[in-house]
């Protein structure tokens, strides 16, 4: 499998494996210019719908529930 790099920068990008949900996701970040993109079942998706998933983001996400 062929590196990812980054669309910005062109650094090959680490990819961090990850189950929220009982869904597998790839975090893909850029050590040099820190972009991220995120994979579910090979899917690109929007990182703000991976924030709400994730208990760290917990204030995010009241927050945009109150929005
Ligand atoms: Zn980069």
């Amino acid at each position: 499998m062929e590196a990812t790099r980054c669309e910005v920068c062109g650094t090959d990008l680490v990819e961090i494996d990850l189950t929220v949900d009982g869904a597998d996701l790839v975090m893909r970040s850029c050590s040099k210019c820190d972009t991220r993109t995120w994979e579910r079942d090979g899917d690109v998706i929007e990182l703000d719908g991976i924030l709400t998933d994730l208990s760290s983001a917990d204030t995010r996400y009241k927050r945009s529930l109150s929005n």
